[in-house]
């Protein structure tokens, strides 16, 4: 049976850096939910979906197919032969992921493939509702939290290196408040730390010191 390490936490709190690192040391493949809902995100947004209707987005997301691949130690995701890059990453897409997710037949969709990808091995999966609702039976569960200034600076900082947006530290913290609200009252898989997982707060610990903690606390 497939190996899973499932890390949860809001927006920012660095999960990603953390996921790939831990998967790199321990041979595991990083997995990546979030861009899964961004993907659909993308996708509805490309066809004029109105992702404020619940009934359309579910109407639309049995057409969106994403074909996964294990690349360089992660799973990557291609929509018609295509990687999504950049495309998937604009304040654009972040203020309307959210909402995207909030959809059970979109969260249906995600989780579903994301089961499926333990075909390829042994997985570090991180997103908001792992730990709870996609793999739940793990016995290495986390939780990754931080202040909202230091996840605001973190993503802040990340926009700017990546070319992506040039936003003020105080609109991405908007932007990420606004997403944690919504994905931690939504009614289906809502963000919230589990019973029984461990909590890190990232945000006096540099990115080896949480893959550390990660590390020693893995059985
Ligand atoms: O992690 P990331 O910021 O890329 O995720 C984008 C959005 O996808 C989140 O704001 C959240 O609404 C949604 N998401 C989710 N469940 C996951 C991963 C992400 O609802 N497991």
């Amino acid at each position: 049976m497939a190996r899973i390490i499932a890390i949860d936490g809001p927006s920012g709190a660095g999960k990603s850096s953390v996921s790939r690192i831990v998967g790199e040391r321990l041979g595991m493949l990083h997995v990546d939910s979030g861009a899964l809902y961004r993907i659909y995100t993308w996708q509805a947004l490309a066809k004029n979906v109105d992702t404020s209707s619940p009934a359309a987005v579910a109407a639309f997301a049995p057409a969106v197919e994403i074909e996964c691949r294990p690349e360089n130690g992660s799973i990557a995701y291609y929509v018609d032969g295509e990687l999504p890059g950049n495309r998937i990453r604009t304040p654009e897409i972040n203020a309307h992921a959210s909402k995207v997710a909030t959809v059970k037949e979109v969260r249906d969709a995600v989780t579903a493939l994301l089961r499926s990808l333990v075909k390829f091995g042994d997985l570090v999966v991180e997103g908001r509702d792992i730990t709870t609702a996609v793999f739940p039976d793990s016995p290495n569960r986390f939780y990754l939290t931080a202040s909202a200034e230091a996840r605001a600076r973190r993503r802040q900082k990340e926009e700017v290196e990546k070319g992506i947006a040039n936003q003020s530290e105080e609109d991405v913290k908007a932007s990420l408040l606004a997403r944690d609200r919504m994905d931690s009252t939504r009614k289906y898989a809502p963000l919230k730390k589990a019973d029984g997982v461990i909590e890190i707060d990232s945000s006096d610990l540099t990115l080896e010191e949480v893959v550390q903690t990660v590390l020693e606390a893995v059985r």
